[in-house]
């Protein structure tokens, strides 16, 4: 399978500063003219110098996007050419772009897209998806059911457009959708705050709400698995307890081609299984021995708990993220072969994203984690 990363910033989009820019052409002049030599090849020696340097590094700023591609996509014919989604942030626009350059979502073309839950930041770019506004494209959604006071409230026997209507006057707490994600698109679409509504969009959307199960298509399996709170709960004032995975639950998924496989697992927040009796066991099970694991490792262990680093600041404690500290240890424990750190901080630039990965290749030499440690960026390919 091939994955590429179409967006990979935590929480908000998070374009490059101006400053930034300005601070990596001063870096980069400085640098690269200290190493070339002169002469009439300079721009070859710009060129070799860029290729490696940390200054032309960028991580991207659009929100949570990747899209795997099964083996044989380029020779399979259309209906068998599937773009499996893993969430909708912002970085689906550009994904949506390269779909209609590839020629094949001009009204024919099939995309799942799996949505690990409805967070903004996971369902940001759903409204700028070209390939939905073309008649005849397939558009299925993978979401969670409902989250359980939408599922205890379902107003049944409702039409589905009653039961929008109703969500979209009464809030979610109605439950009358029996899919929070059709809730979710359609509340972002809706009248005021979008100006194309989603059951506007000439495409065909269908939805498909998921509990623990598999999609299973020419060869590619995709499990879900849903991440709840776990027990004791976390006691925020005394720090006792299990802290909460993310608020409202989250689902992962695995994909399974040839023996291979990968995990998508965004927006969880784990205990570092060093703390006493804390280890999730579950996370650890679902992850075990896989190729390649992308996990939200947003913070540092100083930004997620600063006290017992002996500094201040606000805790992100219960925040519904982990640091990189906390993702290698389970990697290590379950014997990931290569982890893709991500969910990046908003706040972090390209150099602080740098420097993360020199801190996290450190503590992963020094834990004797023997998989790969990478950060994500917007565009990278991953093939499997
Ligand atoms: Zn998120
Ligand atoms: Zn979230």
């Amino acid at each position: 399978m091939d994955i590429k990363i179409w967006g990979c910033r935590g929480s908000i989009p998070a374009p490059i500063k101006p400053a930034d820019v300005k601070q990596k052409i001063k870096e980069g002049i400085v640098d690269c003219l200290n190493t070339t030599q002169g002469g009439d090849d300079i721009e070859s020696q710009v060129d070799n110098y860029l290729a490696t340097a940390d200054v032309a590094k960028t991580f991207g700023g659009n929100t949570t996007c990747l899209e795997v591609k099964a083996k044989g996509y380029n020779e399979a014919t259309i209906e068998d050419k599937i773009s499996y989604m893993f969430d909708c942030g912002s970085g689906l626009r550009e994904a949506g772009l390269d779909m209609m350059s590839r020629g094949n979502f001009f009204g024919n073309g099939k995309v799942k897209v799996f949505l690990s839950h409805m967070h903004w930041d996971h369902i940001n770019g759903f409204p700028f998806f070209v390939p939905a506004f073309i008649p005849g494209n397939k558009v299925i959604v993978y979401g969670s059911k409902t989250h359980e006071e939408a599922l205890d409230l379902a107003l049944k026997g409702q039409s589905e457009e009653q039961g929008i209507e109703s969500v979209l006057t009464n809030g979610v707490a109605s439950g009358a959708v029996d899919c929070l994600a059709q809730y979710a698109l359609t509340v972002q679409q809706s009248a005021g705050l979008f100006p194309v509504k989603l059951k506007e969009m000439p495409s065909s959307i269908q939805f498909h709400y998921l509990e623990n199960e598999e999609v299973v298509e020419n060869g590619v399996r995709v499990e879900s698995k849903y991440f709840g709170d776990r027990t004791p709960e976390y006691n925020f004032k005394t720090g006792e307890g299990l802290v909460p995975r993310h608020k409202e639950g989250i689902f992962s998924y695995k994909v399974i081609e040839d023996g291979k496989s990968f995990v998508y697992a965004t927006d969880i927040e784990l205990d570092q299984p060093t703390k006493k009796g804390s280890v999730d066991t579950e996370y650890l099970a679902w992850i075990k021995g896989v190729d390649v694991l992308y996990a939200d490792a947003q913070y540092t262990p100083e930004e997620y708990n600063p006290a017992e680093h002996g500094k201040q600041g606000m805790a992100k404690i219960g925040w519904g993220h982990s640091t990189y500290e906390t993702i290698i240890d389970y990697a290590k424990e379950a014997g990931v072969k290569k982890l893709l750190l991500g969910h990046h901080e908003p706040t972090r630039n390209d150099k602080g994203l740098i420097e993360l990965h020199k801190r996290a290749t450190e503590y992963a030499k020094q834990g004797g984690y023997e998989g790969k440690v990478e950060m994500a960026f917007e565009g990278m390919n991953v093939t499997l």
